[in-house]
């Protein structure tokens, strides 16, 4: 099957069973819901440029399982060089949306079980690996969204998977039967996962052996019974359902999504089953995958920075202070920040190196300081963003106000007039230009984009802690104590 266009993605959503519930209620038409539908778009992105001739070449590729041309965000990564253009595709499709895209969660979910898979059947004569190809060969060839997700609610972080409270707190097998498993469970924060077609279920964290009926991953459809979403709440979400508030949003053509997935009693046949009590292997499937999303932050983000810089020199060329020294000092050390990033993903993409299953992994000790620093630098270009843009970005009032005819002045002024007077600016700037630009900011430093771009570059894919531990375990302490010792002359 060919590729699939932006229209075909939102159509085949619309064939899915897949239960949504927001606000206390179930969402039935949540394709056109207006809360939910700025995050398809965002997906749709992923399809649409893959069909642009402009960027065809960085979003499509030669699939190694069968050759056809696939979407890159299918793909299993083939050389240092694929990573690097993974890097430079989510560079764009930030720039193309100011927002979380989704879809790379799948991608990185994809590398990372290949190559784990590979690795279990190698040790226990499973056909894990098999089941594996098969799935992403459908997936690739149907050009399906897949969402990779991670994250269990955990309960007591001081506890084990087994030694819960409530065993649902980590996914796991409550029935083996002869033709498949059975699991119960929940994974938070999912980004994308009402926008996917399908999903794949990996362990959260490195399991003993107690752990056993928890070392579970596995594919499964969107719609599988038994599955169901609780969408994630955004700060100045309800803005999308207002009327005359497009400008209010900030960015009413895209944005991110975050659902609790929750998992009852759903069943999988053995043929979508990629670990089933290998505990040993959990760990190695989260590194992995963390790896590859820490590595996606120095792209996305990057390509979404890029936007927030692009509005805050716009908001200070409308201001009439772009000359300003102090200014441009500012919108420099944004920009010095930004591609610092950029800097990281494309050095853990280039040290990259072959897995056993060969596909290629990044570094993972430049993958891991790539995230940390974004757990850092874009609250960094977000302070500067307000600084440069002002109060206004927090206290302008609504779209409403600008558009409202009622009169409030002695001459028959409106709110309207009121507003366009006082907010007006620099001759030549349309007050309303400037409203949206301030708007804009407003919604990636502190609205619904926040999520994306402020908090979950804290966030997603792991936490700061979780790079940390990485970091030292990967430094190599030991090589550069040998290295001072040696030129000391120390035995
Ligand atoms: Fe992709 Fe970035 Fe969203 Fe993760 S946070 S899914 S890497 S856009
Ligand atoms: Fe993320």
């Amino acid at each position: 099957m060919a590729l699939m266009t932006a229209q075909e993605y939102i159509d085949s959503l619309r064939k899915l069973n897949t239960r949504v519930y927001m606000f206390g209620e179930k969402i039935d038409n949540w394709v056109d819901h207006p809360m939910i539908r700025p995050s398809i778009n965002c997906v749709a992105m992923t399809y649409a440029l893959a069909q642009d001739p402009q960027y065809a070449e960085l979003m499509t590729v030669k699939s190694s399982l069968t050759g056809h041309t696939i979407n890159r965000f299918t793909h299993l990564h083939q050389s240092t060089e694929d990573l690097i253009n993974k890097v430079k595709m989510q560079r764009l499709l930030g720039q193309k949306t100011a927002s979380c895209f989704q879809r790379c969660v799948g991608m990185d979910s994809f590398n990372a079980v290949f190559s784990t898979t590979f690795e279990v059947d190698e040790k226990y004569g499973t056909h894990y690996h098999e089941n594996f190809k098969k799935f992403l060969t459908m997936v690739q060839d149907n050009d399906l969204t897949v969402d990779g997700a991670m994250t269990d609610p955990k309960g007591d972080r001081s506890k084990a998977p087994h030694d819960q409270a409530d065993p649902d707190m980590y996914v796991h097998v409550v029935e083996r039967r002869p033709d498949g498993i059975v699991v119960c469970g929940a994974k938070c924060h999912q980004t994308g996962s009402i926008n996917s077609h399908w999903h794949i279920f990996m362990p959260t964290i490195s399991m003993g052996e107690a752990d056993k009926d928890w070392a579970v991953s596995f594919a499964c459809p969107t719609d599988a019974e038994g599955l169901y979403m609780i969408y994630g709440r955004q700060s100045c979400d309800t803005r999308k359902l207002e009327e005359d508030a497009s400008i209010d949003v900030g960015n009413a053509k895209f944005g991110g999504q975050e659902a609790l997935v929750v998992l009852d009693h759903v069943f999988i046949p053995n043929e979508y089953i990629f670990l089933n009590g290998e505990y040993e292997f959990a760990g190695m499937v989260v590194e992995r995958f963390a790896g590859y999303h820490r590595q996606s932050y120095g792209g996305c983000k990057v390509g979404v920075g890029d936007t927030l810089i692009g509005a805050t020199a716009l908001v200070a060329e409308y201001n009439g202070v772009e000359k300003a020294s102090a200014v441009k000092d500012k919108l420099i050390e944004m920009i010095h920040l930004n591609e610092t990033l950029y800097c990281c993903g494309i050095a853990c993409s280039s040290q990259g190196f072959q897995t056993k299953a060969g596909n290629y992994q990044i570094d993972l000790l430049l993958a891991n300081v790539c995230k940390q620093n974004v757990t850092r630098f874009p609250y960094e270009i977000v302070r500067l963003a307000e600084d440069i843009a002002g109060g206004l970005v927090v206290t302008m009032p609504s779209q409403k106000d600008f558009h409202s005819e009622t009169v409030v002045g002695r001459n028959g002024e409106t709110i309207g007039d009121i507003c366009n007077k006082f907010f007006a600016t620099r001759e030549g700037v349309n007050t309303e230009d400037r409203q949206r630009i301030m708007r804009f900011i407003e919604n990636l430093c502190l609205g619904a984009a926040a999520v994306g771009y402020r908090t979950e570059s804290l966030h997603g894919a792991g936490s700061p802690q979780a790079q940390r531990i990485m970091i030292a375990r990967q430094g190599n302490i030991q090589g550069k104590k040998q290295l001072a010792k040696e030129i000391a002359g120390i035995k």
